[in-house]
């Protein structure tokens, strides 16, 4: 059988490492839906379309040409042909993303093609994001909602980015409460297994989620 693990939790927790060490263990195929987002919002950007023209945003995302890599090994993403993995990660589109990924249309268009790559994957799917276990996948086999204290979100954060962590911890507030609107990333979904990662090492968390799995 091919398993669908649906991951969600705020940003911090660990779900990339945790997504991308499972994935590899059961030779699955791996989404990010988080670069999805951050993919479209870097379109609008270089666009130069407003993230808060509602219509504008619309069109600039069906017309972009996004291509994502569902391999743990290089999942890439790449926006009209070039590779935009490091370009995502930047702090203009950080700051936009929560906005694009509050247009509805935009949500609708790109969730449609989260399920697409879904059900590509023949060997199963391990899928991160905050809105997978309630809305994406709903019928994931292994539904686990990951967090983490926010100090130590943070903090885990500023090292990934080699950033400050005072300014990223301001930064993942800033984020979580505007994500409150459309992705609730506090609140534990319906029918998700709790896994706190604060004071729990990666191959703990992968060997909890594989229990789970496997149960
Ligand atoms: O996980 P990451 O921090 O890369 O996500 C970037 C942003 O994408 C989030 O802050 C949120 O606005 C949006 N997002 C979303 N739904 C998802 C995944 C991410 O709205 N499933």
């Amino acid at each position: 059988s091919a398993p669908v693990v649906a991951i969600d939790g705020p940003s911090g927790a660990g779900k990339s490492t945790v997504s991308k060490t499972l994935a590899t263990a059961i030779e699955a195929a791996y989404l990010d839906t988080g670069s999805m987002y951050r993919a479209a919002t870097l379109a609008v950007i270089k666009a130069g379309v407003d993230p808060s023209q509602t219509a504008q945003v619309t069109k600039t995302v069906k017309n972009a040409k996004l291509e994502f890599g569902t391999t743990p090994e290089d999942p890439f993403t790449r926006l009209d042909g070039e590779d935009a993995g490091l370009a995502i990660r930047g702090d203009d589109v950080t700051k936009a993303v929560s906005a694009v990924a509050g247009n509805k249309t935009v949500r609708k268009f790109l969730i449609e093609e989260q399920r697409r790559l879904i059900a590509e994957a023949k060997n199963g799917i391990v899928v991160e994001g905050r809105d997978i276990v309630e809305v994406v996948a709903p019928d994931a086999d292994v539904k686990v909602y990951l967090t983490a204290d926010p100090a130590v979100r943070a903090g885990r954060r500023a090292s990934e980015f080699g950033a400050d962590t005072k300014a990223t911890a301001k930064d993942i507030q800033r984020r979580d409460t505007a994500d409150s609107k459309t992705t609730k990333p506090l609140e534990v979904p319906a029918g998700a297994t709790v896994i706190d990662s604060t004071d729990l090492p990666i191959v703990e968390v992968v060997a909890k989620i594989l229990a789970l799995l496997n149960n």
